[in-house]
Formats: C-alpha cells, structure tokens, sequence
C-alpha cells in the first residue's frame, strides 16, 4: 500500500469530528467549576481514544518502511494489544501480540477479540517479559516471526507522544487545567508537549507506586520538544489500592457518573 493511499484510508476511517466536548456533570460538583470530557473513545469503534492516537505514526511509518506485520507486548488485558490487533485488519497489517505470562482459558474478552482480528497471540513467561527491550530478545522474536515493524508495550513511543499532541488540537474552549489518566505516560507527554508550557496539566497514574513514570515522562517530552516544562505534575494516590482495583466508594462513583452522564467508563461493572 502506497503511503498516500493509507493516509486516506485513515482519515476516512477515523472520525476526528467525532471527538467532541462533553460537559459533565458531578454528584458534588461546586458550582464554579465547569468539566469537559475530550470524547475521545468515540473516534472510532474499535480503536479508539489515545490508543488510536498513539497508533497512528508508528502505522505510517511501519507502512513506508513497507513492514507488513505489527508485533507490540502488553498484558492479557491489555486495551493497547486490543487496539493494535483491530487497527492491523482495518489498515491491512498483519499482527503479533506478545502477551505477558501464561495462557488462561477461557481467553478473556480483550485476547478472544484481538484473536478475532487475525492477531498471532503469544505468550512469553514473566522472566523474559521484562527482557523484552534488550536487543537479544527482539533478535529472536526476528527469528521466530521474520521482519516485523515493533511497537513498544502500551505503543509509546516518540510518535505516540506526536500522535497524542493532536488530542488538544480541537477543544475550542477556554480552560484552566488538563486532566489525564496514565499508564505509560505517552498520552500525558503529548499533552505537555502540545500545551507548549501554557496551562497546567495533572496526570494521575493507575498504577500504585508510579513514582518512576515522572522520570519517564520528562523523558519523553524532552526529547520530541527539546524542552523542559514545569507545568505538569503527577497525582500518585488516586489508584484506589493498586491497577484494575476497586472499592465501594469508587463503584458508587461509577455508577453515580454514569447516570448522569450517560457515558460508559467501565464495560467490566456491567457484565
Ligand atoms: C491506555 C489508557 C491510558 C494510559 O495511556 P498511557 O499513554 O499509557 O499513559 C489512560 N486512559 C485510558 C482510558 C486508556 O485506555
């Protein structure tokens, strides 16, 4: 596929008018304080959000490199492995998800979709899952799998940060303050890089103890910016106990959310 015919096959499958400006409402909201949510999950159906924002150069160049087959890591949850497997049979790639840990079945929702869209779906134990950075692992993964354009685990890579700066590109309102969730922190450098040191932006990891991303973040800024910015910082405490945990107050939170704002934030409380 000729790199012309991609971009346009791009922005005809991705709906960047889609992603409007959601005002929403809290059961404790002051009444001086207005919030916005950035729709980004409705950019498309499968892939959607910052996982297709950080998707979208790295598939350009894979492209124009004329790789074939995407090989990316992540976790048997892993939204970014789901993403990736759907952008790969919308946009004609091949797919490799090297899953951390062992195979549990039944394949839980994320692995059995990713399967559906053609993904080779390996699993590598956790030893070897925290090597896969180092040159001798991705030789082998040569070895196995043949050429392969590699995306890095949760697709954060400096054209993730690229794909992510344009997340601001249409809010057309005035605001104070940026607010976003982290895992890897590609999303929230994307958004510092964009911001260009005005407004002032608060990531808030879903890990516990994600201390280390501060480092990681100013990393990545530094090095798609050549700068340095000092109007961002990191929420630490609001992981709820640790990924993926859950308490009563936070349930009661979703639910109260999502009566009010008709907006879906957790498939898996429905299910
Ligand atoms: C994946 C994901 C994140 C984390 O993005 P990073 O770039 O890895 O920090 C945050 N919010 C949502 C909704 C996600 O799906």
């Amino acid at each position: 596929m000729q790199n012309n015919s991609l971009s346009e096959l791009i922005e005809n499958t991705i709906n960047e008018d889609a992603a409007i400006l959601q005002k929403i409402e809290l059961p404790n909201i002051k009444k001086r304080v207005r919030i916005y949510l950035k729709r980004e999950d409705l950019l498309h159906p499968i892939i959607s959000g910052n996982k297709w924002r950080k998707l979208k150069y790295s598939l350009l160049k894979a492209n124009e490199e004329g790789h074939k087959k995407l090989l990316t890591f992540g976790g048997a949850y892993s939204n970014h492995i789901h993403a990736t497997a759907g952008a790969g049979s919308i946009f004609g790639f091949n797919t490799i998800g090297i899953i951390r840990g062992e195979q549990t079945l039944p394949l839980n929702s994320t692995l059995t979709e990713a399967k559906k869209y053609g993904m080779r779906i390996e699993y590598v134990d956790r030893k070897s899952y925290r090597n896969k950075t180092q040159p001798k692992f991705t030789e082998s993964l040569k070895e196995k799998f043949g050429d392969f354009y590699l995306i890095p685990e949760g697709g954060t890579n400096q054209l993730a940060v690229k794909g992510c700066t344009e997340i601001i590109d249409n809010i057309n309102i005035d605001y104070d303050y940026i607010f976003a969730a982290c895992g890897t922190g590609g999303t929230l450098s994307g958004l510092i890089c964009a911001l260009n040191g005005n407004k002032k932006i608060y990531g808030i990891p879903v890990l516990k103890g994600a201390g280390f991303l501060q480092q990681e973040i100013e990393e990545h800024v530094l090095k798609f910016s050549r700068n340095k910015y000092n109007n961002w910082d990191l929420k630490l405490d609001f992981h709820c106990g640790g990924y993926a945990k859950i308490n009563k107050e936070l349930v009661n939170f979703i639910y109260e959310f999502e009566e009010l704002n008709k907006i879906q934030v957790e498939t898996n409380l429905h299910s």
